[in-house]
Order: structure tokens, then sequence, then C-alpha cells
């Protein structure tokens, strides 16, 4: 059995959105048990920054504060680290991390469909993988999480964010636990595929919500095939 671990940096994530990070985190365990496959992620708890990582940048959705790539790179980096070091038998070699803000390094912004899922890098033999939730919500769950957050909203207008978010949020989960096996395939080497499959990235939230919970037949074999003979060394 191979292991990933899975984490999410813990700064600015609601309450709410937390819940359904771990929903995402089991329900992906359970797929991959379902197609027998023989990973799974385990939860290295979670990362909290110091504010002083933060950093402002000018993207198109104007200002944004976020901690840069290149931080997070290291602090997960490091995690894995910490945990391969205490050898307690885990076959890991992998982390996947996911933030709630855009991914962008110091001075570059990913743009939103231009990088739409995530970012992945190797130290050493080790793999980081970095998935932003951001490009995941939808303009009404942003909205209403806000409205959620405001101590001056009234209440019947907190009980209609209530009532959206209940309906935004399961949707919301699909679309995070389909980035999570796209980034998880890439990271044993699975390309981009042109079927309906989490390997297939979408141009639009529309088409990623339209697309299959799970990896095409042929996405599926070259996954286990990998699994099955796991090339150390190579990319
Ligand atoms: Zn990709
Ligand atoms: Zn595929």
């Amino acid at each position: 059995m191979e292991y990933i671990g899975f984490t999410y940096v813990s700064n600015f994530v609601s309450k709410r959105v937390e819940e359904v990070l771990f929903e995402a985190y089991n329900d992906a365990n359970r797929l991959l048990e379902e197609w027998e496959l023989p990973l799974r992620l385990v939860y290295l708890d979670k990362l909290i920054l110091e504010p002083g990582y933060l950093i402002t940048l000018e993207t198109p959705e104007g200002k944004v504060r976020l901690f840069p790539l290149d931080v997070l790179v290291d602090f997960m980096d490091y995690r894995l680290k910490v945990e391969i070091e205490k050898n307690d038998g885990l076959n890991m070699n992998k982390i996947l991390g996911i933030t709630s803000f855009p991914l962008a390094s110091r001075d570059k912004y990913f743009g939103f469909y231009e990088k739409f899922l995530g970012f992945q890098t190797e130290r050493l033999g080790r793999r980081i993988m970095l998935l932003s939730m951001r490009p995941f919500e939808s303009d009404s769950m942003r909205m209403t999480l806000k409205i959620l957050d405001n101590p001056l909203a009234d209440d019947d207008l907190k009980s209609l964010a209530v009532r959206v978010l209940s309906k935004e949020l399961p949707a919301f989960k699909r679309r995070l636990i389909k980035g999570m096996l796209h980034e998880i395939g890439h990271s044993f080497g699975l390309e981009h595929c042109s079927n309906d499959c989490v390997m297939n990235p979408p141009k639009t939230l529309g088409e990623w919500d339209s697309r299959f919970l799970g990896y095409c037949n042929s996405c599926y074999l070259k996954l286990e095939e990998s699994l099955r003979n796991p090339v150390s060394g190579k990319d």
C-alpha cells in the first residue's frame, strides 16, 4: 500500500469549508478503496502559517493577499520529511496540500484557467502537490460565506445564505475531489487525457461539474500499473 500525506493551509478557511475538506478527504479514500487501488491519503495535520509570509499580488481579480507557492512548498516538504524520518513503515514520499487562496509564486500569478488545477514539484524524490480550492468555489458560494462571516448581516439573510450554501457545498466537494484525483494521477505519471475522466482538465467550472468523478479505463490502468511497478528516480 502506498500513502500520500494530506494537509491543508488553515489560514482563511472557514469552519464550514474545513468540514467539506475532511469529507473530501474521506470520500477520496473511500473511492480509492472501491477502485481497489493500493493507495490512501493520510492526514498529516493542518498547516498554520505566520502572517509574515503573506504577500499582496495584483491579479485580474484585484489585489489578493496570499502565501507564495515557494513558501508553501518549503513547509509541505519539511512536513513530509519529518514524517518520512519517523520511519514508521509507511510507504510514503508524496504530500498533497489544499489552500484557499490562488496559487502564485512571488511574482507570478497563475491565471484562473491557465493553471486551473494544481501545482506539483519534486525534491530529492519527494513529491509536493498543491491544489487551490479557489477555482472550485462558485460566486454564490463565496458570497454566502461572506454573509455568514459578517456579524452585521441580518438573520433572514443569514438563513437564506445557509440554504444556498447547503446546495453549493456538495458541488464544491465533488469539484475538489476531482482536483485531488487529478493531482494524484499526475504524481504517478499520468498525463492529461481527452476522455470523460478527472485527468481531462476543464476550461470552465461547468465542464468540470459534468466530468466523471473518476479515472477513465486507460488512465486507471496506467495508475494501477504505476502503483504495481513504481519507477524510482523518474519524474
Ligand atoms: Zn493537470
Ligand atoms: Zn483518462
